[in-house]
């Protein structure tokens, strides 16, 4: 659902250069702009009943039609562009504000952590529930923020690969993190979440293994087949695996989707979301949680990169855990 020829890039925060006639916003004004090419935003009237229920990542015209071509959002749209460039093109109704006393590199993140926001919004835990977090990255550590943001007051495992990881879930809230090398065994960290949350493991064949018990809740902040697998498996009987990371076609084992009869929820980008009465935009929602100091934005992005030296910029993501990389974002302000 691109099309090509794209400039990637939907994170942002951006200032106005130009600006149509009577559309509210004016040059200069510094915004982050809510990626999705929903109806709306290709001028199709009337808007998909997704879009009508304020779920524009869920849009079911924006793979197909419109006044430009397929693509689901900025950063994978010939027409639009994205933020990886000086300039990219974007719909009045797409504009959020930024507030003056938020710095830039607090509010290029906002994008990311409204997902993590939507995620834990889409199914928030019981107060005494167990809640698991799969994934290190700004998504994993997002959910932790959002879950203690929002109140949450159930028991938090973590899952992290890196120390500067474990250091930062403890930051933002975690009550326990398991740090795992990459020579961990299958066997040693099935057994290491039993006795983080009781339940057992079992053997299967072929270095496969099963799990009987696990957490209430799980928050798969991956994507990946390996960590669905193992998030599935975490998850209680008649639990929830909440999905979060970018799935892809893969191979995975569904086997407890079946057998522990789990709840899979979807959570796909930032939406309108129902909050303390409202019906806000995540943006809006996280914006608030933010200047109410109940989450913080400060140092998560560690690193910036101007794009032309794109090449370091794949070299620090590669070896993130010597360099304590949590986020790192191209810096366009004097291109
Ligand atoms: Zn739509």
């Amino acid at each position: 659902m691109t099309s090509f020829p794209a400039v990637l890039g939907h994170e942002n925060v951006a200032m106005i250069e130009t600006a149509g006639k009577d559309v509210g916003w004016s040059v200069g004004q510094r915004v982050c702009v809510e990626p999705s090419l929903s109806c709306v935003v290709r001028g199709i009237d009337p808007a998909c009943s997704s879009c009508q229920a304020g779920h524009f990542a869920l849009c079911e015209n924006a793979g197909v039609s419109g006044r430009f071509p397929r693509g689901l959002m900025l950063g994978l749209n010939a027409f639009t562009g994205g933020s990886w460039a000086p300039m990219f093109v974007a719909h009045h109704s797409q504009l959020h504000a930024v507030p003056d006393d938020l710095p830039d590199e607090q509010a290029v993140l906002i994008d990311p952590m409204a997902c993590a926001l939507h995620g834990v919004m889409r199914r928030f835990p019981g107060d005494h529930a167990t809640v698991l977090v799969v994934g290190g990255g700004i998504l994993g550590l997002g959910v932790v923020a959002c879950l203690r943001a929002l109140g949450c007051t159930a028991r938090v495992t973590a899952v992290a690969r890196h120390a500067f990881q474990t250091r930062w879930f403890e930051r933002l809230g975690a009550d326990q993190v398991i740090q795992w090398s990459r020579k961990r065994s299958t066997t040693e960290r099935y057994d290491d979440i039993a006795q983080c949350v009781g339940g057992r493991r079992v053997d299967g064949r072929f270095g496969n293994c099963g799990f009987i018990g696990g957490f209430d809740t799980v928050y798969d902040c991956v994507g990946s087949g390996a960590s669905l697998t193992d998030s599935f498996k975490w998850t209680r009987a008649r639990g929830t695996t909440v999905v979060l990371g970018t799935s892809s076609i893969t191979l995975l084992d569904s086997t407890p989707v079946w057998a522990k009869e789990l709840d899979v929820v979807g959570a796909n980008g930032r939406q309108l979301e129902h909050w303390e009465g409202q019906r806000l935009h995540t943006y809006r929602v996280l914006l608030e949680l933010v200047r109410e100091g109940r989450l913080s934005l400060d140092g998560l992005l560690t690193h910036t990169v101007h794009p032309s030296e794109y090449s370091k910029a794949f070299r620090l993501i590669s070896s993130r855990g010597q360099r304590d990389l949590t986020k790192l974002a191209f810096d366009l302000r004097d291109a």
